[in-house]
């Protein structure tokens, strides 16, 4: 069986005073023996003040990307071992928007995930097809290649320790998500993919989709049956709607 998840992806938003206020609010109404996992991925200039506010809560800590290098001269980068140490459990790697606008590649976004679990952060690996690959039928191949960057580099086994979160670039930040018919279609194909490598592992893998979940199209998202959470960007901003989120991965 496998545990709902729930990860918000602030993306470059908030200030001191906004999240202090958010996360608040999520952790004064969110179960301290949750039924769903959640998850917060911050900046990383607030990572460590939004990891002191949730102390003493069920909510985990989570960066929005890391460093493929261990350290060095990286200017303005941040490795895995920072991550850890100032106390995340998760980070995300290959977000669509990084993909895009700082051209990372399939193998860079292995290369990232393999840093953080070099150090025991759990990767919530993000893949997803854009407009135009749906358009002429080519997502599933768009998806295949993301996702066989990783099994070629960190092999199979390395998806029993990470979340897979399904994308569809063009439901991102759009307020059109994809219908849950078709968010299944891509999941099932997913699981299948790992299953032809390892079915105990494809059983177990953890495959959020992400892409204009909001409290309203959460449960019909959620109801599908290998959608296993969200990962949430624009509504995880607003206590109310993730905590809705949240609400309906737990009761699924
Ligand atoms: C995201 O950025 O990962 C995301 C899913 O954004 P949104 O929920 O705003 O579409």
């Amino acid at each position: 069986m496998r545990r709902p998840i729930v990860a918000g992806n602030w993306k470059m938003h908030g200030t001191r005073s906004e999240n202090a206020r958010l996360i608040e609010e999520v952790i004064s109404r969110y179960p301290a023996d949750p039924a769903a996992e959640c998850i917060v991925c911050p900046p990383y200039v607030y990572l460590q003040e939004v990891g002191r506010l949730l102390r003493d809560s069920a909510v985990l800590l989570g960066a929005q990307d890391v460093c493929a290098e261990a350290q060095g001269a990286f200017t303005g980068e941040v490795s895995a071992t920072m991550l850890k140490d100032v106390g995340c459990q998760h980070v995300i790697v290959g977000h669509s928007e990084r993909r895009l606008l700082n051209r990372e590649s399939d193998q860079l976004v292995a290369r990232k995930f393999a840093a953080a679990q070099g150090k025991a952060l759990v990767p919530i690996l993000c893949v997803g097809e854009q407009l135009t690959d749906r358009e002429s039928g080519r997502t599933r191949e768009v998806v295949a290649r993301q996702l066989d960057a990783i099994l070629e580099l960190c092999g199979v086994r390395s998806l029993a320790s990470a979340v897979i979160a399904y994308e569809p670039v063009w439901a991102i930040g759009t307020g059109r998500n994809a219908a849950p018919e078709q968010a299944q279609e891509v999941h099932a194909f997913i699981r299948a993919r790992i299953a032809a490598r390892d079915a105990t592992i494809a059983a177990v893998a953890p495959i959020l989709y992400g892409g204009s979940v909001k409290a309203s199209n959460a449960a019909e998202l959620l109801a599908m049956p290998d959608v296993d959470g969200g990962l949430i960007g624009g509504a995880s901003l607003k206590a109310d709607e993730f905590l809705a989120i949240l609400a309906a991965a737990g009761s699924r």
